[in-house]
């Protein structure tokens, strides 16, 4: 079995701007390149794990977040690191349909993680999920993953408070860190 770091895409790798999907809105936080980088060659898989709810909502298709995880692993390789796998869901229960369902995939739910453990069969007890919402926090938890909270906003702060001691770091990079000398 092997370990992943699981990391949610936007506000974590990337600025959330709000239903992020044209490859031009692509901006990356800072270490977030060299973060993933340092957990390639750690021997991690690194695996993104992300609700596009835009695509329920009829914002954007499918193909386009194809796309943009396109743009966003070429943008990745050409600073050395690279994602190995990208897990999206795609509903929400006020969407259009087909999208509009009560899923098992969109976070705060693990369905995502648990797909991706049973494709690249992955020791969740020791592997991690990097996010910046309590949904992220939650996910982990039903996964049974540790886990790690990006950033300093209002997000951070509300998920904080909706969850037992989470370990708090300002980037990807500082994440990444964190668990290449946790063990
Ligand atoms: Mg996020
Ligand atoms: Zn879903």
């Amino acid at each position: 079995m092997r370990r992943a770091v699981f990391l949610d895409r936007d506000g974590t790798i990337n600025v959330d701007k709000g239903y992020v999907y044209r490859p031009e809105d692509l901006e990356l936080l800072p270490g977030s390149a060299e973060g993933i980088r340092i957990l390639n060659e750690a021997g991690f898989l690194v695996i993104v794990i992300t609700n596009q709810a835009g695509i329920a909502r009829g914002y954007y298709t499918e193909k386009d977040v194809q796309v943009f995880h396109e743009h966003l692993q070429n943008v990745l390789n050409a600073e050395g690191a690279h994602i190995d796998a990208f897990y999206y869901c795609p509903h929400h229960p006020e969407g259009l349909p087909p999208y509009n369902v009560e899923c098992e995939c969109r976070k705060p739910k693990p369905g995502l993680i648990l797909r991706a453990q049973a494709d690249w069969d992955i020791d969740l007890h020791s592997s991690w999920f990097v996010g910046d919402k309590s949904t992220d926090l939650a996910a982990a938890k039903a996964a049974g993953c540790m886990a790690i909270l990006i950033g300093s906003d209002q997000y951070c702060f509300r998920a904080i408070k909706s969850v037992e001691g989470p370990v708090m770091v300002s980037t990807v990079l500082n994440a990444a860190n964190l668990i290449i000398n946790s063990k």
